[in-house]
């Protein structure tokens, strides 16, 4: 879930992803991809109204992207103002201060995230440096070594910051099985069952969100079945996709959804309520894609467990593993990396942790492997401002660091920034982390 705020430091005019409070301002907007918690304010009569005063300001994105968020209705009103960007296409755009009439050019780049139709990152080169923000993203391991857009000739480009999903950035999530391999344990599954009879039927059940077309589509072509759905209008424009989907319920694969399906399942019945022609009764099977739950078994497990009596659980991602990310910052070594992601329940002292984590990543690669597993991913402070008065190389020191955690005159959100002190304070105590935990205070500067 993104708790990334909209604006990144070096180009705080533009606002990605989210378009409520401050982003209200921004000279630009960028959408990485079509998921709730990347639209937030998206659609609030506030941004309505901005729009109809500021005619200069647009909304980037993806064609794919601009499609599904036109799809509904709700949308409708950014039609003229979404200009869709190619994937892989280095774009300049010019951003106008309306206000002062000042003018600046930036280029940016999307590349693909691997994470549900449409999804891109952005790659912004401009006079304040080159920055990557991920949105979502699943990135296999050397998928960055391979984009050629990250690279100047043969060196991958100086990238100042990145803004990272970090949902899977645990140790519980070290390795998630690739794409192909969960989705060919679904597809043998899905196989072993459709094929003992055509009463035979499998439930996918997918939550209503973009993402699970790569499984559909793959699973219509190996198998030759299509898979059952709500509505299919939003691919109108994607025969790719369209052509595996349907809304005709006389099929063995379902992915439709009603608000009471586990209802609906208990009673041995689907979402859609389709029964067999000559009244014999179906025998269904659920399938659950999940990460999480996958995260929490203490275990190994394969791709596929059974769960129940009909009723399983794949292993399916759309964020990158922990190992995935950690290939991905060792390969393009930015000088900073900042968290987008924080799960429900984290708390302030995490942030120091996953910054740990990251920096660490950044300059050692094995560094990860001696980390205990109970990192949790980070809350992300809005901090405005930190300073500590001396130069790094005097912080080696244990005491001197206390001393100047003392001294440091910190403002902005004051008990937060303190809070921090105290835990790195108490990182300190226990040995950990000292020169890193730091630079991470510095970097909030
Ligand atoms: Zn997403
Ligand atoms: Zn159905």
């Amino acid at each position: 879930m993104s708790s990334f705020g909209g604006r990144m430091r070096e180009y705080p005019w533009l606002s990605l992803d989210r378009f409520d409070r401050e982003n209200l301002r921004a000279r630009a907007y960028f959408l990485s991809h079509c998921h709730k918690d990347h639209m937030k304010g998206l659609r609030a009569p506030s941004l309505k109204r901005r729009l109809e005063c500021s005619l200069k300001v647009h909304l980037y994105c993806s064609p794919v992207t601009k499609e599904l968020l036109l799809t509904s209705p709700k949308y409708k009103f950014w039609e003229n103002r979404i200009v869709a960007l190619e994937v892989e296409t280095p774009t300049q755009i010019s951003l106008l201060d309306e206000a002062s009439g000042e003018k600046e050019d930036i280029v940016v780049t999307l590349l693909p995230a691997g994470h549900c139709p449409g999804s891109v990152m952005f790659l912004f080169q401009g006079p304040n440096g080159t920055v990557l923000y991920t949105g979502d993203f699943r990135l296999a391991k050397g998928e960055a070594a391979r984009m050629e857009l990250l690279h100047s000739g043969t060196r991958v480009k100086d990238i100042q910051s990145v803004y990272l999903d970090t949902t899977f950035c645990d140790p519980r999530f070290y390795q998630i099985p690739s794409r192909e391999e969960c989705l060919n344990g679904i597809l043998e599954l899905v196989r072993s069952w459709i094929t003992l009879s055509r009463y035979h039927v499998v439930w996918l059940n997918c939550k209503a969100a973009y993402g699970y077309e790569y499984l559909f589509t793959n699973l219509s072509e190996e198998l030759g079945v299509k898979v059952h759905v709500n509505k299919l209008d939003m691919f109108n424009n994607m025969p790719e996709i369209l052509y595996h989907v349907t809304t005709d319920r006389h099929t063995q694969i379902h992915a439709c959804r009603h608000p009471r399906d586990d209802d609906y399942l208990r009673g041995n019945r689907l979402p859609c309520g389709m029964t067999s022609r000559n009244g014999t009764p179906l025998r269904i099977i659920s399938v659950k894609p999940s990460t999480m739950w996958f995260g929490e078994r203490t275990r190994k497990t394969n791709i596929i467990v059974r769960t129940g009596e009909s009723s399983y659980r794949a292993c399916f991602s759309f964020h990158s593993s922990y190992s995935e990310i950690k290939d991905f910052l060792g390969y393009i070594r930015p000088v900073n990396v900042y968290p987008n992601v924080v799960p429900m329940g984290s708390t302030a002292d995490e942030v120091v942790k996953i910054h740990f984590l990251l920096k660490n990543q950044i300059k050692s690669p094995q560094g990860l492997e001696l980390l205990p597993s109970l990192y949790k991913i980070p809350v992300f402070p809005t901090i405005t401002s930190v300073s500590i008065p001396a130069p790094l190389s005097k912080c080696r020191g244990q005491k001197s660091f206390a001393v100047l955690a003392q001294k440091a005159s910190v403002r902005g959100e004051g008990a937060r920034v303190r809070n921090l002190i105290s835990v790195t304070e108490t990182l300190l105590q226990r040995k950990m982390f000292l020169l890193s935990s730091i630079e991470f205070l510095l970097s909030l500067a």
